[in-house]
């Protein structure tokens, strides 16, 4: 029997064709669990239920009732050229009015993630809203997007005019058609891959074919404009010539050449497997200069949207190649926001050895702690010794090396270098699903398995290092 489409559906297609495609009637075996999206679900749930003030009941029967806010309601019509369509609304939130029920009706709500309101939310609405309208007997003239940030509930009214709903059906329409076609090809925006549940199968196509956007730097416009150019894949890119390619490459200005030679070398090092060393990178010298010294290893679990870090966590060695101990990880927790507790043990800790370099990999733990000295009022001159410590391997990798992977994470980088994740399918967005179990329930098992995931990151952290002077000395 054939599926109805319904809002998901839509949702999906205007994110990416081929997801909704996929959605549709791709092999569910190759889809792949997403933290993000498990996130945006608790999310999505605390912040309906604060917003129905507890009122929160499912299905028909909830609407039958009243309740204040419904969720996990399905309803089907016909919208648009007798094709059958469901909606499954995120939230319904009751609005005076008159409806089949009684003296009230319902518009619908979605939940937004980020800050942004995109033509997703807007179309979700709009479509929700005309199934709705037949449903429940009712006009809708709003519609709601609701965001939480920090505790605070924010709620965007949006007009479901006529010009927004003819915008929906004629996506719909356009769903209706792709669907009935062979699966459309992978976005050209390889961006909103990242957080697709359908990555890994969209990935290995995309490998198998020499996709010019697995190179890094090489996003949809560049790809678009060597196509055009006459290059269609990383093998042919791999061959061009770095004079002539910069010639075509004008968009980066005088940085054209620099571009088209790391380009040619990220396809080469891609195709072959082989890593390219380009420059000698001041910040290597500086690794190399103090690498008989102890180091700090650190890296840092947030919650971006509530601007919280929730664990700091320091490996302690007094040489890089030494064998790690258990007592040489330590992790402070910060459980509550801003404890001057735990940023005073974090200071001190770091000046316990007050020469000792930080390794870390990307930007991100060196802006947190001089935030916190400056916090603690540490002064100016103490703050400049500390900031002088920081080394930022991700900056070293990228500066001296073309390393035959996608991209230059440290999830990337680490594995390719041989690391191994002691617990499988970990990134940083499970960390930060894992914290938001344990605030819900108090279990420190989420709390151990934050902990088990962090201290492998220094782990990691540590292994790009080692690989970094190893490679050197192999060299010189
Ligand atoms: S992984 Fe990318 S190309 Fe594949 S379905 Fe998802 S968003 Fe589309």
């Amino acid at each position: 029997m054939q599926k109805n489409l319904n809002n998901l559906y839509l949702k999906s297609f205007i994110r990416c064709k081929r997801k909704a495609w996929l959605d549709y009637q791709g092999n569910k075996s190759k889809k792949i669990w997403s933290p993000h999206q498990s996130i945006e679900i608790i999310n999505r749930y605390k912040t309906f239920y604060k917003l129905s003030d507890g009122d929160l009941y499912s299905g028909t029967k909830a609407c039958k009732r009243g309740s204040t806010g419904v969720i996990g309601l399905k309803a089907r019509s016909k919208v648009i050229n007798n094709i059958n369509a469901e909606i499954q609304p995120q939230l319904l939130k009751k609005v005076g009015g008159r409806s089949k029920w009684g003296e009230y009706k319902y518009i619908p709500v979605v939940y937004k993630l980020g800050h942004r309101t995109t033509k997703e939310h807007l179309f979700d609405l709009a479509f929700c809203s005309i199934v709705l309208e037949s449903f429940q007997e009712s006009n809708i003239e709003k519609g709601l997007v609701i965001s939480n940030f920090s505790n605070q509930i924010n709620i965007e009214k949006i007009d479901l005019n006529q010009r927004l709903r003819k915008k929906v059906l004629n996506t719909f329409l356009n769903l209706n058609e792709y669907l009935k076609r062979s699966i459309p090809d992978i976005t050209e925006d390889r961006k909103k891959c990242t957080i697709c549940s359908w990555q890994n199968f969209c990935d290995k196509e995309a490998k198998d074919n020499g996709y010019l956007t697995d190179i890094d730097g090489i996003g949809s416009k560049t790809a678009l404009f060597l196509q055009k150019n006459g290059i269609s894949n990383i093998k042919e890119l791999s061959a061009a010539k770095k004079i002539d390619l910069g010639e075509k490459l004008f968009q980066f200005k005088e940085q054209k050449f620099e571009k088209a030679s790391k380009f040619i070398k990220q396809s080469k090092a891609y195709l072959s497997g082989i890593p390219i060393r380009i420059f000698e990178n001041k910040n290597l010298s500086y690794l190399l200069l103090n690498k008989d010294s102890g180091f700090f290893i650190f890296d840092i679990e947030s919650n971006p949207d509530e601007k919280h870090d929730f664990l700091y966590g320091f490996l302690k060695v007094n040489n890089l190649f030494q064998n790690i101990e258990d007592d040489f990880y330590d992790p402070i927790l910060n459980l509550k926001n801003n404890t001057k507790k735990s940023n005073r043990e974090i200071i001190k800790k770091l000046f316990s050895k007050k020469y000792w370099p930080v390794l870390h990999y990307g930007e991100t733990e060196r802006i947190a702690i001089l935030n916190l000295a400056r916090q603690l009022d540490l002064d100016v001159k103490e703050i400049e010794i500390l900031k002088s410590r920081f080394i930022d391997l991700h900056l070293i990798v990228r500066g001296s090396w073309i390393l035959p992977i996608r991209n230059y994470s440290l999830k990337t980088v680490a594995n390719w270098m041989g690391f191994k994740w002691k617990q499988k399918n970990v990134s940083g967005s499970k960390a930060l699903y894992w914290w938001i179990q344990y605030k819900s329930t108090l279990n420190d098992l989420f709390l151990k398995k934050i902990i088990k995931y962090n201290r492998d990151d220094c782990l990691a952290t540590l292994q790009i290092a080692r690989w970094l002077i190893k490679k050197h000395e192999k060299i010189n």
